[in-house]
């Protein structure tokens, strides 16, 4: 895995330098909203809102039923900016003319137009919002819509601008990016001593998995931002700081600079702000309304039952590199101690150097002839490879960039020019993103991905899908910025592969991340953050499967970072910076970290993944190999639950916590043998409750201590479909017992796990 998470950290690194100055703010109740607000004011049962009657900046955001304001008072109250692609921006409060009024008569739906902007490129701008709300929802409707656009050359349209919230008590920003995240530290993380105007962005699609933001209380309390848009347009997310530890939200819509200039521009889709009641899932409940109803759910591959069997029914993903002797032989011995399907996610099996010599993959480093007969040994146990390609990269010092004259192809940014990406801290070479709306690369990559396949290989995993880039170039015959060609070339480079790799066997093709875009093309999607504190800045954000709580039954999730040695080292990598001892078992204090990611994977439905496998680990890591073999069983087991099922509202469950070492050993060795460790409290036990397609319920609990916890908590029938009556059971790998009673629509769980126990609770009426 190359780029992507290697991004994230940039990002977060930036968040980093922001952390030092955490204030302890108090939170008192939040100010109740005045009754006579100045302005323009709509409303419904749910929502006031109130813009002001000068320049239409957003004033007022009130919930009715909670009495709260959930804007508070700032500086720059704009509802909306337009970017131009020379960076200069034009503002509402620029505007010389405004007007607002109701349109229908009635206070649900409101008209605002800005114009008089004394632009020289275009002088009869007009810039219209509407504003609408249901009679009863407690949701906004959003439109914007630019006339008279004359040349100006736009960038971004940045709307609705929500700015400023009301500090909450256990204020938390959750985040579909990828799988999903949520930080309690957004406000304090964004507004540093000094310089309060921190900004994250996400793009979308890509490591936006889906098209929304959500911010919320302790309680629970809160709001989401998202689109609704079926074409799955370019666009932007984000959360920034401002003055007095102002906390804001936005979305950012890109419009396709076309050949011919049109004499506007109207994101063809709404925006939406709702009120949610329930945090993250909360919210993704309610996206999962709108998301489900898409071609990209109907079009899944998983759901069409289109992936192959094999993928279907891994047991576990050994995830090895280098030599086939150090990733399939291993593949064969797990298979055996587990006595599950057990498959391979190859790294490093190429001629090239990672995240170097990318696309010169071929011929195999071991040769073509061990390559295919390894593979085709692998083949007759029933072990079945994906090997790693990148889909976007084109390293910039190799002998193929200049002979294919592959710069033409790659993406251009605003300034027309490649952007070097260095991901490879030891060779330092740069590589550069290749357009995907270019018939040239998908034609490169897909005839790549067929020579893999008529070797041997079951699938390719396409590194850095799922994300996309803005490609300025002129030449390549796309619209410049936003649009919807990446995906477009998605769709073609996948359709391509598919229609090469033919015969007796069908390709498989897997992406990094998730994302709801790519729900038609792969089988599988990387899914690495069940393991994020290996590579993230300690204490910022927290996984939470957002993505498994909208789309968990439409693709294969799986991957993990986790691991029981330190990382491996690339033998084509410079040997100087290669480390003592690869592959060097990590101290057993890591342990409970180890069972902290595994247990994230199979509470939260992933196929269970084991990095740096050595078969030595079975003797002289047994406990933890035994945890990670009783995972992977139950999960095999019950796969119509944590594989076909649908995720349902977290449990009420009160675990116990503990402080426990962590390692962030990033994910490649030679940092000078240097396991980087701090320190976190994490839950002891996890639990999640899900629903099989024979609307069957069971609650999968694992307890990642080193002792028996006792677990107790409430199921009621008003909110999981448990029996009005009969038993509860706990299945494990050993037994199966009865551990209480439904009665009257109501289960008590009461139960002891054991030191490492993991067990499913199942519920059978009577
Ligand atoms: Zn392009």
């Amino acid at each position: 895995m190359g780029g992507g998470s290697i991004r994230i950290m940039n990002r977060f690194s930036l968040a980093l330098g922001a952390l030092l100055a955490i204030r302890l703010l108090l939170f008192p109740e939040l100010p109740a909203f005045a009754d006579t607000a100045p302005g323009i004011t709509l409303t419904n049962p749910a929502i006031r809102l109130t813009f002001s009657g000068e320049r239409g900046e957003w004033l007022g955001f009130d919930s009715i039923h909670r009495n709260i304001s959930l804007l508070e008072e700032h500086s720059d109250q704009n509802l909306w900016t337009l970017v131009l692609l020379n960076g200069l921006t034009v503002l509402p409060s620029k505007a010389e003319s405004f007007t607002g009024q109701m349109t229908d008569g009635g206070p649900l739906s409101l008209e605002m137009v800005w114009s008089g902007f004394n632009l020289e490129e275009a002088p009869r701008l007009r810039v219209i919002v509407k504003v609408s709300l249901e009679s009863s929802e407690a949701e906004i409707r959003w439109r914007i819509r630019l006339e008279e656009t004359g040349a100006l050359a736009l960038q971004a349209v940045h709307f609705p601008r929500i700015n400023s919230l009301t500090p909450q008590a256990g204020e938390t920003v959750a985040v579909p990016e990828w799988m999903g995240v949520y930080s309690q530290k957004a406000r304090s993380l964004l507004n540093p001593e000094g310089n309060p105007h921190g900004r994250w962005e996400w793009e979308y699609p890509g490591i936006l998995s889906m098209q929304f933001l959500a911010w919320y209380s302790d309680q629970g309390l809160g709001v989401m931002l998202s689109t609704e848009d079926a074409a799955t347009l370019r666009k932007k997310f984000a959360v920034y700081g401002g003055e007095g530890s102002a906390l804001c939200m936005e979305a950012i819509h890109q419009p396709p600079i076309g050949q011919r200039s049109a004499s506007f521009y109207e994101p063809p889709y709404e925006t939406v702000i709702s009120l949610i009641d329930g945090g993250w899932f909360s919210a993704a409940s309610r996206y999962a309304q709108w998301g489900r109803q898409q071609y990209w759910v109907k079009e899944s591959r998983l759901k069409n039952n289109w992936v192959n069997s094999w993928a279907r029914d891994t047991g576990a993903w050994v995830w090895n590199r280098g030599f086939s002797q150090k990733v399939l032989v291993p593949a064969l011995d797990l298979q055996a101690a587990a006595g599950l399907p057990v498959n391979v996610f190859w790294h490093w099996w190429h001629g090239c150097a990672y995240d170097a010599g990318f696309p010169e993959y071929l011929p195999p480093r071991e040769g073509t002839e061990p390559f295919q007969r390894a593979l085709a040994n692998a083949h007759s146990h029933g072990v079945h490879a994906l090997v790693y390609m990148n889909q976007r990269l084109w390293g910039m010092t190799t002998r193929s960039w200049a002979e294919e004259g592959a710069e033409k192809y790659a993406v251009k940014n605003v300034q027309g020019a490649v952007t070097p990406e260095v991901y490879n801290t030891f060779m330092k070479v740069p590589c550069a993103s290749m357009c995907m709306g270019t018939p040239f690369w998908r034609n490169k990559y897909a005839g790549l991905a067929a020579e893999a396949f008529n070797l041997g290989v079951d699938g390719i995993y396409m590194d850095q899908a799922c994300s996309s880039l803005s490609c300025y170039d002129p030449s390549h015959g796309h619209p410049l910025g936003g649009g919807s060609y990446w995906m477009e070339g998605f769709r073609s480079l996948e359709s391509d592969i598919r229609s090469r790799c033919t015969g007796d066997r069908t390709i498989t093709l897997a992406g990094e991340g998730c994302g709801e875009a790519w729900l038609p093309h792969l089988d599988l999607m990387l899914s690495l953050q069940v393991s994020l504190e290996r590579y993230a800045a300690p204490g910022h954000w927290n996984p939470v499967p957002l993505f498994q709580a909208v789309y968990h039954d439409c693709v294969l999730l799986y991957g993990n970072y986790s691991s029981l040695t330190v990382p491996p080292y690339d033998d084509l990598w410079p040997p100087e910076t290669a480390p003592r001892e690869p592959l060097a078992l990590l101290d057993r204090k890591f342990a409970t970290q180890f069972r902290l990611e595994q247990a994230r994977s199979f509470v939260w439905g992933q196929q269970l993944t084991l990095a740096n496998f050595t078969p030595e680990l079975l003797a002289k890591r047994e406990e933890e190999m035994s945890f990670f073999l009783q995972l992977a069983g139950l999960r095999h087991q019950f796969r119509e639950f944590l594989q076909e099922g649908i995720l349902l509202k977290p449990l009420p469950l009160e675990t116990p916590s503990a402080e426990v070492p962590l390692s962030r050993l990033s994910i490649y060795a030679g940092q000078q043998d240097a396991v980087k460790e701090y320190k976190a409290t994490i839950p002891l036990v996890l639990g999640s409750a899900w629903l099989s397609p024979k609307q069957d319920l069971a609650v999968a609990m694992v307890n990642i201590s080193d002792e028996t916890q006792s677990v107790s908590f409430q199921m009621q029938q008003t909110s999981y479909p448990i029996p009005f009556s009969g038993k509860i059971c706990l299945v494990g790998v050993k037994q199966k017992k009865q551990i209480g009673r439904c009665r009257e629509g109501m289960a008590d769980i009461k139960l002891d796990l054991g030191q490492g126990e993991a067990g499913l609770i199942l519920f059978q009426a009577e």
